[in-house]
């Protein structure tokens, strides 16, 4: 049984000030009936683990470092992000993909880095609008797929999300069954590889999910939950789409 996850990534947005917007959503939700995830920037990670006191809301990064400690400028390593509260971290979205050039090989060794330190890695696939105009999508898909998640992946220690790159923060979503094709995609490589430990992998459909869409995307087979932006910064929004998660 896969537990459903809502998964808030605030980016770089956010200051001590906004900590008032994780107050208000644990108050309206103090039992979400899914699980909770917030990846906020580095710099609040300690102060929400304190702020959310004994509620079972989840911190994670939003990237780390392939070394645990170095030289390296700049960087987080996962066993910061660890001692700084978070159970999680982001790896391989597109946005670092595209801004810090990325690769496949780069994000598996994130995860395994990730993993070697006791978090749980998400790992962000997602065709671009040319490559979906393309044709591309599945075979764009498959190959990140393949080439990011670690050999020694286990659905307790990774979660793919899927995120068309075109979707993000854009207001476009695809279709139902364009999410449900790739899905359905993922689960049958994931199987095809893994064996039944294939199934037990959370797939996170990300991409403009809003409150008003959200009940829609969480009804299709293989999505078991989403990775939020842009909507994820506002209790009420990332609230309605927690409730519309933990009801379908
Ligand atoms: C994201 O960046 O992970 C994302 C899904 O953003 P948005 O919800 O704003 O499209």
């Amino acid at each position: 049984m896969r537990r459903k996850l809502a998964a808030g990534n605030w980016k770089m947005n956010g200051v001590a000030a906004d900590l008032a917007e994780v107050k208000a959503l644990i108050a309206a939700h103090p039992e979400p009936g899914c699980e909770v995830l917030i990846c906020p920037p580095a710099t609040l990670i300690a102060q929400m683990n304190w702020a959310k006191g004994a509620h079972p809301l989840a911190l994670g990064g939003q990237d780390c470092h392939v070394k645990a400690a170095g030289a390296h400028t700049g960087d987080i390593s996962a066993p910061m992000l660890v001692d700084a509260g978070a159970s999680h971290v982001i790896v391989g979205h597109s946005e670092r993909r595209a801004d810090h050039g990325e690769t496949n090989s780069e994000v598996r060794a994130k995860a395994l880095a990730a993993q070697a330190a006791g978090l749980v890695a998400v790992i962000c696939l997602g065709e671009t609008e040319a490559e979906r105009d393309a044709g591309a999508t599945l075979a764009v898909i498959g190959a990140q797929l393949g080439a990011s998640v670690p050999e020694s992946a286990t659905g307790a220690d990774t979660v793919i999300a899927y995120e068309p790159v075109w979707a993000i923060g854009t207001g476009r979503t695809p279709t139902p069954a364009q999410i449900a094709e790739v899905h359905g995609f993922l689960r049958a490589e994931l199987v095809a590889r893994f064996g039944p430990e294939g199934a037990a992998f959370r797939l996170l459909y990300g991409g403009s999910v809003k409150p008003s869409n959200a009940a829609e995307i969480f009804a299709l087979p293989d999505v078991d939950g989403a990775l939020v932006g842009g909507a994820s910064l506002k209790a009420a929004d990332f609230g309605a789409i927690i409730a519309a998660l933990a009801a379908a």
